[in-house]
């Protein structure tokens, strides 16, 4: 059977169901496949930051996680048994409405599904790409059982093993950066503060003890366990060792009880690599997420980064399959996301290191210079902002043009914030649509030709205070296009510059 489609996503994780979700709200035919034979049951990550819940935010997927998340924002870290440091992730550090979620990764994923299902679409699960061949005008895609899809395009969110990667012939080079860490979720009776999470520097490795929600809400005693076993071998334990070897390194490194762990729900072994994709384009296949991008998960910042490619993905791909854009437009993708994912591997490979500890100068220089660096609000306040992505800006990229080198902030290629914009909010109103922020004689001036250029998916607001001489063209994932005065060319020079073109 030979079934068609617009886009066909590979790969049921954040990356590919936020793409999937974005194409959706952008009016683009879209399959998902994914080889497992159904939704992953383990937690994996357990921290989302605060671009990432504004993505779920403009898909329309938040729904009540916030309210379900743990409040687990602060992290203090502990030398010798001492509370030395303690760095807070929270709100009032970030000034945004949309604050970090302590959640595990089942919880973001059946949220993305939810909404999924919601704007008509739905997972094919147990069906593996096993081969792709793609031509001039599309992708013909073999699944596992030798069924065919052809698709315009197609889209990598297959993770760090991508199939879709290797088909392609797209490189990952990288290495290895640690041993092997030990990791479970289990209940346990510590006595520590469910306020945040707790981190023990140790000779032999550092220990992680985090609150988790409870799956259901039901108890208040689950917690994430991370230690670093340094010169392990690739020996895999099986969960009883794992639950007997975190009782041991608990009382070891941190002076609990081992006996207060209770038992595990999940258990699991990982060694941290480093890898980026050569490119994140190969004529019409695209990689995003960890098909794209692997390292540390200290930091937590792999899902933020690969919804983020999702969500900038997402617009172009369907104004280019809707005929309103050239492919041109696809290489912006790569030139905006990948040198972020090369920024987020270098600092949570600095994080890891840091982390590790693993020379007594190194663990001198965190105690003496790092660790009173690092309770300082100000370098907190820096930290926290980056972990976060809410800083992250395009203005280098090939879309910025020169504008962006001056002015006012934000520069085009900066995230506009969530301004209030008359009784709604600018980031509710994004998502499958453009924001056209102006007021009424600004307002039609432009329209005409911003809805020749982008159709039907343009919303025009006035955000309150809004000046008559500002006009701020502001795109799908809440980077600010072009900014200027109404009836300036500068927005048709930054439509081309898009390689956007007005329908004839
Ligand atoms: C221990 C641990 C802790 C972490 N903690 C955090 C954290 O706190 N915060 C954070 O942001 N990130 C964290 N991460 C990283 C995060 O889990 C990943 O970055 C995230 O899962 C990547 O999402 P993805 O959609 O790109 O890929 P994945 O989640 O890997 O999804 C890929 C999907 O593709 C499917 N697939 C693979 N091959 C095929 C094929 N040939 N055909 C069809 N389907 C296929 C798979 O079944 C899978 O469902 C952590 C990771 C680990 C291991």
């Amino acid at each position: 059977m030979n079934e068609s489609t617009d886009v066909l996503v590979v790969g049921a994780g954040p990356a590919g169901l936020a793409l999937a979700c974005g194409l959706l709200l952008h009016g683009v035919r879209v399959r998902v496949v994914d080889q497992a034979a159904g939704p992953a049951t383990t937690s994996r990550a357990n921290l989302l930051h605060a671009r990432g819940v504004e993505v779920l935010d403009r898909l329309g997927a938040l729904g009540d996680l916030p309210e379900r998340s743990a409040q687990g924002l602060v992290l203090t870290t502990y030398i010798g048994g001492r509370p030395v440091m303690r760095i807070r992730f929270g709100d009032p550090i970030l000034g945004t409405p949309r604050p970090a979620l302590v959640l595990p990764q089942t919880e973001i994923e059946a949220a993305l599904r939810r909404r999924f299902a919601e704007l008509g679409g739905g997972v094919e699960w147990g069906t593996g790409l096993v081969d792709a061949r793609q031509d001039g005008d599309g992708v013909t895609a073999v699944l596992g059982g030798g069924r065919t899809v052809r698709a315009s395009w197609l889209a990598g969110c297959d993770g760090a093993h991508s199939t879709v990667r290797k088909l392609a012939g797209i490189g990952f080079p990288g290495a290895p950066l640690t041993d092997q860490w030990l990791l479970a979720d289990g209940h346990a009776g510590f006595g520590l503060g469910r306020e945040g999470g707790h981190g023990w520097a140790h000779p032999d490795g550092p220990l992680f003890v985090m609150p988790m929600p409870s799956p259901g809400g039901t108890g208040d005693d689950l917690w994430r366990l991370m230690a670093y076993l340094p010169g392990a071998t690739d020996e895999k334990l099986d969960e009883a060792e794992i639950l007997e070897a975190f009782r041991r390194v608990v009382g070891e490194r941190a002076g609990l009880a081992g006996e207060q762990l209770k038992d595990l729900v999940w258990a699991s072994m990982f060694r941290v690599h480093r890898r980026l994709a050569t490119g994140y384009r190969q004529g019409r296949v695209l990689l995003a997420g960890d098909a794209a991008h692997i390292h540390s998960p200290m930091g937590g910042q792999g899902m933020v980064t690969g919804m983020g490619d999702a969500e900038n993905l997402a617009w172009k791909l369907a104004l280019v399959v809707h005929g309103r854009a050239g492919h041109r437009l696809l290489d912006t993708y790569q030139a905006e996301r990948r040198p972020l994912a090369a920024e987020v591997l270098r600092s949570t490979s600095a994080t890891a290191r840091l982390q590790i500890g693993d020379s007594p100068l190194l663990r001198l220089l965190i105690r003496w210079v790092l660790v009173p660096l690092f309770n300082r609000p100000a370098v907190q306040r820096r930290g926290t902002m980056a972990a976060s992505q809410l800083g992250v800006t395009y203005r280098r990229g090939p879309l910025a043009g020169r504008g962006s080198r001056l002015g006012r902030r934000p520069r085009p290629g900066d995230r506009v914030a969530d301004l209030a914009c008359a009784g709604t909010r600018l980031h509710a109103e994004l998502g499958g649509r453009w924001a056209l922020l102006a007021t009424g004689p600004g307002a039609r001036l432009c329209e005409p030709q911003v809805s020749a250029a982008l159709g039907d998916r343009v919303v025009t607001l006035t955000p309150d205070g809004w000046r008559d001489d500002e006009v701020w063209l502001v795109r799908p994932d809440a980077h600010l296009a072009w900014r200027g005065r109404p009836g300036s060319d500068g927005l048709g020079r930054w439509l081309r510059r898009a390689s956007i073109h007005p329908e004839p």
